[in-house]
């Protein structure tokens, strides 16, 4: 028989995170060898789990969830989503203007499947959450990354931002507390982002999972209050906030010139449609978890398991010589960089395999996250301080042998 063949719609589409590297830890894993693994923002396996009150809220509701629900989502999940924006400043936002998914993942790629003709552009950051990347691949455009300033704490340069608009480029995606650089846009960057949309006519798209996972001082402002003369499409969801990932509940928000965009939402509804309905199971959380106490505060709070593990982990990294690292303000990640001058890597995926094989930690390289140069990792911090103790040493010991 002949081979069979992926789809030509692959080529260029990658997601290194759950990558070959990935494969070889399995490998290892079956072979009896411990991995101590800091690649996946999934905040369950490390005992950071959901609120008691979700999940009891859910099984009690389940018998009611075993229909499909509407292919925009359930009116109770809808309508938390739409008070939580008005609470956030978007106040004209509808419960019309909101669309649950399996994730955001899904969401992500629903909204470029139904926006992008062959060939239209997107500009994503760079570093960036991959998945963005690979839908825009995946839905025949182009991603056109901006870069992002580790000088400036690693806010998007939006010279360079600029410089990378053509006549087709459509959008622009801001990821707000960014994955991986924990990076929180202040409003005055988010402001000027927004001008060069504008000036652009480009729908923009906010990607906001990590809204409330916030550390020191950094306050997050939401993208779509700051105007209501452009399109946005903001994201967010439970698998992070509260620790529910397998859930697979997330949701999108229409807002402010809805009107320019009939069309495109049009497009939108009908990929909801065609995919029937989010998993209602996830659904059913989404209220009690934006209405209840919000336990994610205890975990960032000085005192709290997220906090004391990002103090850890950003010490214990900056103490390896040639190793630097801005310390992120959000999020669950630290995307640290290797001098090239001490270290002067040619291939960041081998590295990663090296680490692997010969200390059994498992991250993910800079370059999956669509960074240009093969001298970044990026690593998760929710591990037990314990567990990230123990990474760091053995950490710190593979970087002393690449120093000989
Ligand atoms: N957006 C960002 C920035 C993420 O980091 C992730 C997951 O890591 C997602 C979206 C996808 O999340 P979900 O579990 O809602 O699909």
């Amino acid at each position: 028989m002949k081979p069979v063949l992926k789809s030509n719609k692959l080529h260029n589409v990658c997601y290194d995170i759950r990558g070959p590297v990935l494969e070889e830890a399995r490998r290892l894993e079956e072979e009896g060898h411990r991995v101590l693994k800091l690649n996946i923002g999934n905040p369950a396996p490390f005992g950071l789990m959901a609120p008691e009150e979700i999940i009891q809220d859910v099984i009690y509701q389940l018998p009611d969830g075993s229909g499909y629900s509407d292919s925009k989502g359930l009116f109770s999940g809808r309508k938390a989503v739409m008070q939580y924006y008005q609470k956030r400043g978007i106040e004209e936002v509808q419960i019309d203007d909101i669309y649950l998914g399996n994730g955001v993942s899904e969401l992500i790629v629903m909204s470029m499947q139904a926006l992008l003709n062959n060939g239209d552009e997107v500009l994503i950051p760079a570093p960036d959450y991959p998945l963005w990347t690979a839908s825009v691949c995946l839905s025949g455009g182009k991603a056109v990354h901006y870069l992002c300033d580790e000088q400036s704490e690693w806010y998007p340069d939006i010279e360079d931002m600029r410089s990378k608009i053509t006549d087709r480029t459509r959008a622009m995606v801001i990821i707000n507390p960014n994955n991986p650089t924990g990076a929180v846009y202040p409003k005055e960057v988010l402001e000027a982002m927004l001008q060069v949309a504008r000036e652009h006519k480009l729908i923009v798209f906010s990607d906001e999972i990590y809204d409330k996972i916030l550390y020191d001082d950094a306050e997050h402002v939401c993208t779509a209050s700051l105007a209501d003369d452009l399109v946005f499409i903001t994201f967010n969801g439970l698998s992070k906030t509260y620790r529910i990932a397998g859930y697979r509940a997330g949701w999108m928000v229409v807002s402010g010139n809805k009107f320019a965009a009939k069309d495109y939402l049009e497009g939108i509804t009908m990929l909801a449609s065609m995919r029937l309905c989010a998993n209602v199971p996830g659904q059913l959380a989404i209220q009690t978890a934006l209405g209840g106490y919000q336990s994610i505060n205890e975990l960032i709070a000085p005192t709290g398991r997220l906090y004391r593990q990002r103090e850890l982990a950003h010490r214990m990294l900056c103490d390896i010589p040639g190793i630097s690292c801005v310390k992120p303000k959000g999020a669950m990640y630290m995307f640290p960089r290797l001098d090239p001058k001490v270290y002067p890597i040619k291939n960041d995926q081998q590295l990663v395999l090296d680490l692997l094989i010969q200390e059994k930690i498992l991250v993910v390289q800079g370059t999956g996250f669509n960074w240009p140069n093969p001298d970044h990792l990026r690593l998760v911090f929710l591990p037990r301080e314990e567990d990230l103790h123990t990474a760091l040493t053995k950490m710190a010991e593979f970087f002393e042998r690449l120093r000989k």
